[in-house]
């Protein structure tokens, strides 16, 4: 993209927001309006799209894309009017007589950054926050999903005001040219070293960021649980999320050394029994989205020491860029597999004497995006939400809290800055503009120079 291109599209814009278009409550109604036409409408369309792009099952996509973004946009046309309401705040002594509101207005003009993961609900679902709150702006979909971005190029036009949304598809020369401009909010979804290069971008114009990012989300598993239903959560939010390419599927499980051998024969047999004996032929796996991802999670096996690990899998096809659900058992902390994100459909677990050694285990890593403990234990269960720092955190589930929109999901430390969703989503692209009202009556005189010693009482 040219910077000439890119610096037109942002004018265009910036003359629809300031005639104060996207202001308006029917405008952002009408758009959100249009979300949901278009999920409805084009169904079809976005599981052909994430099919080409990863081999997603129609289930999955379902589940997972269209269904979340469906409840997402029709939430926030629930509740757009109550997010837009200036909230009334008790005035105070000082300021007799006075009234005093929270006035929420739209940032601007926005950038989306997305990736390739969940390539169509990471792009709408920011998209939704953006429009509830007023904002115009642009989606830079992931060129790693090729189809999903091609969908939005060809039907966000179709179903959106284009004067004030607008699609721009490309790479990194594409996207480091958009992030020359001057936007009101950078809203980044991907890797933190990329994130590092859009903060670094935002911080020239002095333009906030969110970012969303990843890490090594752990699982840590007490004895007491319901083995069953633990194994069989565990599995679906690993592999049943896109084949373990998902911000928060668990990357690791941390349980004690005289429990591990019983939750490996439970993992071993849902994954037979979801999978088969041949998971590569499964339908019910998505595919490494490409040869480079492919070769990157292969390189996590060829290590020795964690090749000599797998307890279950590691069958691949390169053709067909597929890696079956893989155990690991005891690898060394230090080996690749343990300090990168795994992002694959790898899965070590790590042993501890106690459970209460993974505490200071995960403490010890960067802070990951979820922190995921399976406990009939309280006590436990009390503990792990109070020392345990985590973007959030899920008890005797995986992956599911994503989906409350009542709920704010974001990283924290390494896995992120700021959270969406819901309410939230609203208040990410919103500025809250503190209004304090004042008449004319009660105007006190010792406010004012000459400070008389009459005045005077300090
Ligand atoms: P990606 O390669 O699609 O990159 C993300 C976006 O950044 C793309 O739009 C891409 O065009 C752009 N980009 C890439 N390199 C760039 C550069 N040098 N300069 C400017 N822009 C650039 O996606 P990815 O990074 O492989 O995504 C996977 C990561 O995202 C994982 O770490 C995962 O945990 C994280 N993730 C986080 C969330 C979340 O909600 N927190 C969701 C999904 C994925």
């Amino acid at each position: 993209m040219e910077k000439i291109k890119a610096e037109a599209v942002v004018e265009d814009l910036r003359a629809s927001f300031k005639a104060g278009k996207t202001k308006a409550y029917e405008w952002r109604v009408s758009q959100l309006e249009g979300i949901a036409r278009m999920i409805m409408e084009r169904e079809t369309e976005i599981m052909e799209a994430l099919q080409s792009d990863l081999g997603k099952p129609n289930m999955e996509a379902y589940l997972h894309e269209i269904s979340l973004s469906k409840s997402a946009c029709l939430f926030a046309l629930k509740q757009l009017k109550e997010w837009m309401k200036p909230e009334k705040v008790p005035a105070v002594i000082t300021n007799f007589p006075s009234s005093a509101k929270i006035v929420v207005e739209p940032l601007g003009v926005v950038l989306i950054i997305s990736t390739w993961n969940y390539p169509f609900s990471l792009s709408i679902d920011p998209v939704i926050g953006a429009i509830a709150a007023g904002n115009a702006l642009v989606l830079k979909p992931s060129e790693i999903a090729p189809a999903t971005s091609a969908f939005f190029a060809k039907y966000l036009p179709e179903y959106m005001d284009n004067s004030c949304i607008k699609v721009v598809e490309g790479a990194i020369a594409e996207t480091t040219t958009l992030l020359e401009q001057k936007w009101d909010k950078i809203f980044y979804t991907g890797n933190g070293r990329v994130g590092r290069i859009v903060m670094a971008a935002a911080a020239k114009h002095l333009t906030p960021v969110a970012l969303e990012l990843g890490g090594k989300s752990p699982v840590v598993v007490d004895s007491d649980v319901n083995l069953k239903v633990a194994a069989k959560r565990i599995v679906v939010g690993k592999w049943g999320c896109n084949n373990g390419q998902a911000c928060i599927a668990p990357d690791y499980i941390i349980t004690t050394k005289s429990f591990a051998s019983t939750l490996v024969e439970a993992l071993k047999t849902t994954l037979e029994r979801f999978y088969g004996k041949d998971p590569l032929k499964s339908a019910d796996l998505s595919r490494i989205v490409n040869s480079n991802h492919f070769k990157r999670l292969t390189n996590l096996l060829d290590d020795e020491n964690v090749s000599s690990k797998i307890l279950y899998g590691g069958m691949q096809d390169e053709k067909q860029l597929k890696i079956a659900p893989t155990l690991l058992l005891d690898v060394p902390h230090d080996s690749l597999v343990m300090k990168e994100e795994i992002f694959g459909p790898l899965l070590p677990i790590i042993m501890v004497e106690k459970l209460e050694d993974s505490f200071d285990f995960i403490n010890s890593m960067p802070k990951p995006l979820a922190a995921y403990l399976f406990t009939n234990n309280k006590k436990l269960e009390k503990y792990f939400i109070r020392n345990v720092s985590a973007g959030g955190i899920l008890i005797n589930d995986v992956a599911l809290h994503i989906s409350n929109p009542h709920l704010p999901f974001g990283g924290v430390g390494d896995s992120g800055i700021g959270a969406y969703h819901g309410k939230f989503s609203f208040d990410a692209f919103s500025h809250k503009k503190g209004v304090l009202s004042r008449g004319y009556a009660a105007d006190i005189p010792a406010r004012y120079p000459p400070y008389t010693p009459q005045k005077q009482w300090v």
